[in-house]
C-alpha cells in the first residue's frame, strides 16, 4: 500500500506570537515520520487564518515560500470560528490528496508529540481518533467546571460524547467526504463526527500551558458554543419545555378547582396575597424561560434556513 499523505490542520486566530515555533515543530515531526515511511513526504500543513489582524498571515506566507509549499494556508475574509476554520481545513485538504487529516491548535497545547499515535491507529484501520484530554488542570476553575457541566449535560440530553473530547482529532478521507453532506451552517464537529459512525478510536494526552499568546475565548464565546452545541444536536429541552408546561396547567387546574370548591363549600378567602404575587413572579420566571429555550432553536433555524456560506475564503497559498 502507498504510505498515506497526512494533512495538518491548524486553524488560528492572532497567533503571530506561535506561528514560527509551531511550523517549526510540525514539520520536524513530519519529516520524522516521513524519514520512517510511516506517511509520505506529500504530507503538508495547512494553517487556516480565521480573520487575523495581526501579522498571522505574513508568517504563514513567509513559511510557505521556506518549505516549498510544505506549509500552506487559506485565508478567510474574515473571523468565522475555530469549527468553520477547521472545516475549511478539512475540505481544502482533500484538494491536496490528502489521506489522513489531523486537526490541533495552533498554540500546541494539545501534546504534539502523539501524531505519530494517532497514525497508528488510523493504520490499524480506525478511521476517526478522536484526541481525549487527560485532565482539566491547565484550565482555569471557570472553564473546567462549566466543561465537565456541559458534557455532563450532553450525555442526558442523548448526544453522547465523550468526557474532555476535543478538536485534537484524525479522520480519514472517506469520513472527510462524508462530511460534505452536511449541508448545516451551525457546526459542532464534536457532535457531528459522533453522528457520522465509522470505526473510531481514542488517543489520550495531556494539555499544557499555554506558552505564547492568550486564548481567543471568552466566557460568553463559551457559553455561545455550548449552547448551539446542545441546540444543534437535541431538541429534548423543547420537550422539557412542553412537560413544564403541562404540569404547570395541570397543577393551576386543581388549585382552581379546590379555591372553587373553598369558596362554595366552606366561604374562606384566603388571606396572603404575598404568596399569590410569589407564585405569579415563579411562574412568569418558567415561561420566560421557556420562551428563551424555544427562541434558541427558532435562532439556529433561521440561521439554518438562510443557508449562507459557512465561510469565505480570501486567499489560498498552496
Ligand atoms: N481560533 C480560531 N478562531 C476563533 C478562535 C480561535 O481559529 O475564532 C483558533 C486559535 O487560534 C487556536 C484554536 O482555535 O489555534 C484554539 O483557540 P485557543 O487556544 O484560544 O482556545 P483555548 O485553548 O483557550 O480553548
Ligand atoms: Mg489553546
Amino acid at each position: 500500500m502507498d504510505l498515506p499523505v497526512l494533512a495538518i490542520i491548524v486553524p488560528c486566530l492572532n497567533e503571530e506570537e506561535c506561528i514560527s515555533s509551531t511550523t517549526e515543530r510540525l514539520l520536524e515531526i513530519l519529516c520524522d515520520l516521513e524519514n520512517k515511511k510511516e506517511i509520505s513526504s506529500n504530507s503538508f500543513v495547512l494553517y487556516i487564518d480565521d480573520g487575523s489582524k495581526d501579522c498571522t498571515w505574513n508568517l504563514i506566507e513567509q513559511y510557505n515560500h521556506k518549505t516549498n509549499g510544505k506549509v500552506k494556508g487559506i485565508s478567510f475574509s474574515r473571523n468565522f470560528g475555530n469549527q468553520k476554520a477547521i472545516l475549511a481545513g478539512l475540505f481544502e485538504a482533500l484538494n491536496y490528496n490528502a489521506d489522513c487529516f489531523i486537526s490541533i491548535d495552533a498554540d500546541l497545547q494539545q501534546d504534539e508529540t502523539k501524531i505519530p499515535e494517532f497514525i497508528r491507529k488510523f493504520k490499524n484501520g480506525a478511521q476517526i481518533v478522536a484526541g481525549i484530554r487527560k485532565d482539566r488542570n491547565t484550565d482555569g476553575f471557570f472553564k473546567k467546571y462549566t466543561a465537565l457541566a456541559f458534557y455532563k449535560v450532553m450525555n442526558i440530553l442523548g448526544v453522547k460524547i465523550k468526557l474532555n473530547h476535543s478538536d485534537y482529532r484524525l479522520v480519514s478521507r472517506q469520513v472527510v467526504e462524508a462530511l460534505k453532506n452536511f449541508p448545516e451552517t451551525n457546526l459542532f464537529l464534536r457532535g457531528i463526527f459522533n453522528e457520522l459512525g465509522f470505526t473510531n478510536d481514542f488517543v489520550h494526552f495531556d494539555v499544557k500551558a499555554r506558552e505564547k499568546g492568550k486564548t481567543k475565548y471568552t466566557p460568553v464565546s463559551l457559553l455561545s458554543f455550548a449552547i448551539s452545541g446542545i441546540t444543534s444536536f437535541s431538541i429534548v429541552p423543547l420537550r422539557i419545555v412542553t412537560f413544564i408546561g403541562f404540569m404547570m396547567s395541570f397543577v393551576s387546574f386543581i388549585l382552581g378547582l379546590s379555591a372553587f370548591i373553598d369558596k362554595l363549600i366552606r366561604h374562606t378567602t384566603v388571606p396572603g396575597w404575598a404568596t399569590i404575587v410569589a407564585a405569579i413572579g415563579f411562574i412568569s420566571g418558567v415561561q420566560i424561560l421557556c420562551m428563551g429555550i424555544i427562541a434558541e432553536y427558532l435562532g439556529q433555524l433561521f440561521q439554518e434556513v438562510k443557508s449562507r456560506p459557512r465561510y469565505i475564503i480570501k486567499k489560498k497559498i498552496d
